[in-house]
């Protein structure tokens, strides 16, 4: 049996396929630098997606066409063979890659590195909290002669049900790692307290759904960094149009695709985005700590296959054109709800970052921003709680009829939970109570329809119960 496959000849027309390959590669790359120096309103509509690349790869498309195809074929044993090795770019196979993905990727990474000095990468996942697990896990892995009961992680409780069941029941009970829980993160002091050498990542969620918890991102990347350990942010809610958190010291961006970036509800998908050069200090290997994000997708993501769908892809690209005023929009909208509730007679609190009353809200401030703008801007998510308990909250929420009764949220329709009962009924009375759930709570998302007509929606269900 001869197990030898190269000769020289080979390598010769190896060579020779992979300078054409990358030429081809940096002429797009010098599009794609030139595209970083335009304003966000602009990435978001062509990202990646140069005229340039339409042309030369898409017979002129002048959309990101939908790759419905398991994989690429290749013009000779050469091309593939170098795609294979990952010596030249490529697709190969859509479990791995495919390029309406790649589009939306590039495109993420684009948005979150805005004006920054530093590159990001991204990899789109087949939902949000694959995206969770996928980039946590390579966190989590056993280093070199490491006992057991050595790691820990640190999160703050308040996050969303499905990453808190994530971390409690399958890290903390099933596989035996220790969750440290922030119970109140916007002490900077409890990070610091929890933090420690055997930390291998830090988790927040920034606004936090449903409670709009917020967090001082660079005082705990900060804290983070000294123990040589990354700060990963879940900043779903905010979106890239409000927050980047990697220009605050974040290392791992989060989303849950499903939400406000995607708001036609088509799609469940989600993206994990890293800066260049993650602070992993006991990272096994250089690659995966300078490019976190490209090494996942070449490697646990390929040999786990959390991929997300070409069509789910094309669905968040059309989505994110718009995604700049759309929250603009919305969070004036959002705004104008949030006053009317805070005045009603049988509202108990309303849960509004942008509200000057917020105790997080000065904090918000500095975070929450229109791109571009000196606006603050809030978000389409807001929470408030009604007089008289559970059962009159279930008379309100029962009288809703334009506003979607549904445990969703980030969408271009109004929609409306009870989390007490729905997203955070698994996690009982303790899990809400560190996740700060009141029973009476409603958590509103506010869509793009006519303010009045929400306000006029909510004034009419409140009546149900005065
Ligand atoms: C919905 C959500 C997730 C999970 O995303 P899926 O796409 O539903 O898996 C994670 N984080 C936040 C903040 C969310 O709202």
């Amino acid at each position: 049996m001869n197990l030898v496959v190269n000769s020289s000849d080979f390598e010769t027309e190896l060579e020779r396929v992979v300078s054409e390959a990358s030429r081809k590669q940096a002429i797009w790359e010098r599009e794609i630098e030139e595209m970083k120096r335009k304003n966000f309103a602009t990435i978001c509509v062509h990202g990646a997606y140069t005229p340039g690349e339409a042309l030369r790869n898409n017979n002129g498309s002048i959309i990101e066409p939908v790759y419905s195809s398991s994989a690429q074929a290749f013009e000779n044993t050469y091309w593939l063979e170098g795609a294979l090795s990952y010596k030249i770019p490529a697709w190969v196979y859509s479990r791995i890659a495919n390029p309406t993905i790649g589009y939306l990727e590039l495109l993420i990474a684009m948005l979150e590195s805005y004006r920054q000095p530093f590159n990001a990468s991204a990899l789109c996942t087949s939902s949000g909290m694959s995206a969770i697990k996928t980039a946590t896990e390579p966190l989590l892995i056993n280093l070199k002669n490491e006992g057991t009961g050595e790691k820990n992680f640190v999160s703050m409780a308040q996050c969303y049900g499905g990453t808190f069941q994530l971390f409690n029941e399958r890290y903390g009970k099933e596989r035996g790692i220790e969750v440290r829980w922030v119970k109140d993160p916007a002490d900077a002091g409890e990070w610091e307290e929890n933090i420690d050498e055997n930390t291998r990542f830090v988790y927040g969620e920034m606004p936090s759904n449903p409670r709009q918890v917020i967090f001082d991102l660079e005082r705990v990347a900060k804290i983070a960094h000294a123990h040589g350990t990354p700060l990963i942010v879940d900043s779903t809610i905010a979106t890239p149009a409000l927050m980047r958190p990697l220009e605050h010291g974040a290392d791992i961006v989060i989303h849950s695709l499903t939400k406000s970036i995607t708001a036609s509800g088509r799609v469940v998908g989600g993206a994990i985005v890293s800066r260049q050069n993650i602070v992993w200090e006991n990272a096994p290997d250089k690659e995966m700590r300078h490019d976190f994000a490209s090494w996942v997708k070449l490697w646990p993501a390929r040999d786990a296959g959390p991929c997300m769908s070409a069509e789910g892809a094309a669905h968040c690209l059309d989505s994110i054109k718009t995604l700049r005023m759309r929250m603009d929009s919305m969070s004036r909208t959002t705004m104008a709800v949030a006053e009317f509730l805070e005045t009603h007679k049988m509202i108990e609190n309303v849960d509004y970052l942008g509200l000057e009353n917020h105790s997080l809200h000065s904090l918000a401030k500095k975070y929450l921003k229109l791109v571009d703008s000196d606006e603050n801007c809030y978000g389409q998510i807001l929470g408030f709680t009604i007089k008289g308990g559970l059962e009159n909250t279930r008379s309100v929420f029962n009288k809703l009829n334009l506003i979607m009764r549904a445990t969703d949220l980030g969408r271009i329709k109004s929609l409306a939970t009870i989390p007490s009962v729905s997203t955070h009924y698994q996690q009982g009375e303790e899990g809400r109570r560190l996740a700060k759930v009141p029973a009476n709570m409603i958590r509103l998302s506010v869509g793009a329809e006519d303010a009045r007509d929400i306000i006029d929606e909510l004034d009419n269900a409140l009546k149900a119960i005065h």
